[in-house]
């Protein structure tokens, strides 16, 4: 992870073979891999090259610029839909039953969190706002579970009112303030323990430490986890439901897991030992991969919840313990895929990288504040032109956004069509996680609009930031 885009990679820019494979032919630069479009995504045949646009859920791309502007956040229902049913079917087993939270501060509006309850998950929110949005959509409150590592007590108040239905508690100072407020609402809350387990996994690997060095969750080495318990234990207004970890994101395989479920079993037994109870819930989070680029091969839910159920299983076995209710926390998984940016292109600049090759800078009308993850993670996407198809030659090429900034880049080396011009529409795969939900107003540019669309009709999910809506914060401008 690195702040500037122009640090390790500057060198690479001499050598494009740091770019992807260049496409073997014109048809390969246009296609639309199912492992990175949404479902309904398709190419129409039309006669023309024109005429063979993008359409998502029969919604033609060219049309959705037109009626709602660009940059846009299109959603795909059905993809979506699918995706969180294919969880909550992965962890439906009377064998070993378990909870499915979508994790809502990877994209959450009234209507995602509709779509959530409908389909029989439950939600996890970290904030106020998020909370405040899925209790206004009506999300049943039993069924929120509300994390963060610093709660006001005002979000506790909001969330002992509403009725949620779990905390996870994640420091000290929290236990004593969730349980005062519990006292004031006259309940009794709920509480997991997010414990720090010395696992931190990233893609492909991970790393196993003893000791854990940050923001979150009570360390298990260190004896923190144990000593919540015993504060726990000890208030009328709170009860002991469970045991919490989150080990990080685009997890590709269960290594990780297994070391976590494997600490945190072993906590459950020493409280079991220590207080003759055994904890309800084991909350394994989320993280679950998705593919970014074509050729990219995730889990899917139903191998991981198998893998996830056994690795539960056999340890609880191991301690004599019973099996507890399993939860998990995919966030990315159900949205990340279900989701694309459209873009217009602006301006075309061809750059001479020496020794005979070039790289196109292809300018769009949105960029870091719209998706700020190239700039903050290093993030890889894949773009298609997607309102024409074109015969031109691919050229190396890098997406760029509007803003001043240098880092502000969308794809950072991509092969697109080499006659792209201003008007022409482009499509990032993949953008529905933690893009809008991390958009920023920053050279005060409007946030854009999300569309969801289903069975030819598009509706808008989230609107368009107008100037107005920017202008309106300014206390020069408005008093
Ligand atoms: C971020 C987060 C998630 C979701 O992570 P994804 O990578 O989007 O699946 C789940 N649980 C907790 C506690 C988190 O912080």
């Amino acid at each position: 992870m690195r702040a500037h885009p122009a640090g390790p990679r500057h060198g690479e820019i001499l050598a494009p073979s740091g770019a992807p494979p260049l496409p073997a032919d014109t048809d390969a630069l246009h296609s639309l891999s199912p492992v990175v479009w949404p479902l309904t995504t398709a190419r129409s045949d039309g006669a023309g090259l024109t005429a063979r646009s993008v359409s998502i859920a029969g919604v033609d791309v060219r049309d959705l610029a037109a009626e709602f502007g660009t940059p846009l956040f299109v959603l795909d229902e059905a993809d979506f839909r699918m995706r969180a049913a294919a969880f909550r079917e992965a962890y439906d087993d009377p064998q070993a039953p378990a909870d499915v939270f979508y994790a809502g501060k990877a994209f959450l509006s009234a209507t995602v969190a509709r779509w959530v309850a409908e389909e029989g998950l439950g939600l996890d929110v970290c904030s106020g706002g998020e909370l405040l949005t899925a209790v206004r959509a009506g999300f049943p409150a039993d069924r929120i579970a509300l994390h963060g590592n610093n709660k006001s007590t005002d979000e506790l108040d909001l969330a002992l009112s509403s009725g949620v239905g779990r905390y996870v508690v994640d420091s000290f100072e929290e236990i004593v303030r969730l349980a005062d407020a519990a006292t004031r609402h006259g309940v009794v809350a709920d509480v997991l323990v997010r414990v720090t387990v010395g696992v931190e996994a990233h893609t492909h690997e991970f790393i196993a430490t003893a000791h854990e060095d940050q923001k979150f969750g009570l360390s298990l080495a260190g004896g923190a986890a144990e000593e919540a318990v015993r504060r726990i234990v000890k208030l009328p207004s709170l009860r002991l439901l469970g045991l919490h970890s989150h080990i990080g994101s685009q997890i590709f395989d269960t290594a990780g897991f297994e070391v976590s479920a494997h600490r945190l079993v072993g906590l459950a037994a020493s409280i079991r030992d220590e207080h003759g109870l055994e904890v309800a819930e084991l909350d394994l989070g989320g993280g679950m991969g998705i593919a970014y680029l074509d050729g990219e091969d995730p889990m899917t839910p139903g191998d991981m919840a198998d893998l996830l159920r056994s690795i539960v299983v056999r340890e609880c076995a191991v301690y004599g313990l019973t099996l507890p209710r399993l939860a998990v926390e995919p966030g990315r998984a159900i949205v990340g895929p279900s989701m694309v940016t459209l873009y217009e292109v602006g301006t075309v600049k061809e750059v001479d990288l020496g020794s005979g090759h070039a790289r196109h800078y292809v300018s769009v009308d949105g960029g870091m504040s719209d998706n700020i993850r190239t700039a903050l993670y290093d993030a890889d996407y894949t773009v298609r032109l997607v309102s024409r198809v074109s015969e031109a030659a691919p050229v190396l090429s890098r997406v760029v956004g509007k803003h001043c900034e240098s880092g502000d880049v969308v794809v950072r080396d991509c092969w697109l069509p080499g006659d792209l011009e201003a008007g022409d529409l482009l499509a990032v795969a993949a953008t529905g996680a933690y893009c809008r939900a991390m958009a920023s107003n920053y050279n005060h540019v409007p946030r854009p609009a999300v569309v969801s669309v289903k069975d030819g009709v598009a509706q808008v999910v989230l609107r368009r930031e107008t100037p107005d809506d920017l202008l309106a914060l300014d206390a020069g401008l408005t008093s």
